[in-house]
């Protein structure tokens, strides 16, 4: 849609069309800051293109550009020597909320594992 009434959050992020702390774009991706960080550094990796969780993935090119920009954007903000996690909540019952793909970037704290 191209009305400014998409239904998705992040579509809407994507497009301009909802206000967000937007650290990196290019075609593929747009990294944003996290509304609600639950670390120091706590990004949010957007594909553009809308798919609704990891399981609905059929193009395996989205891994490598939303990936590839984690990497590339943790490298950038020097997070590789602490480490930093990246993860995908799919589907309710891992916390997904958001129905629209994302990578949790994480970083600048201890991260416990396993995770809850
Ligand atoms: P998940 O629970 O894995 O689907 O992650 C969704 C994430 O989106 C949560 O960490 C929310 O805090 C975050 N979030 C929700 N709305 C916004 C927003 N408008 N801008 C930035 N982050 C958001
Ligand atoms: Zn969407």
């Amino acid at each position: 849609m191209e009305n400014g009434i998409e239904k998705c959050l992040f579509c809407r992020i994507a497009k301009g069309f909802e206000k967000a702390d937007v650290v990196y774009s290019d075609e593929d991706v747009i990294v944003i800051r996290d509304i609600h960080p639950v670390a120091p550094v706590h990004l949010l990796v957007i594909p553009r293109v809308h798919v609704e969780s990891a399981d609905m993935v059929a193009d395996p090119r989205i891994w490598s550009s939303v990936m590839g920009a984690a990497v590339n954007v943790a490298r950038e903000m020097g997070l590789g020597p602490d480490g930093y996690r990246l993860v995908v909540n799919c589907g309710a019952g891992a916390g997904q909320t958001v129905l629209h793909l994302h990578v949790h970037l994480l970083a600048g704290r201890s991260l416990g594992w396993p995770p809850g």
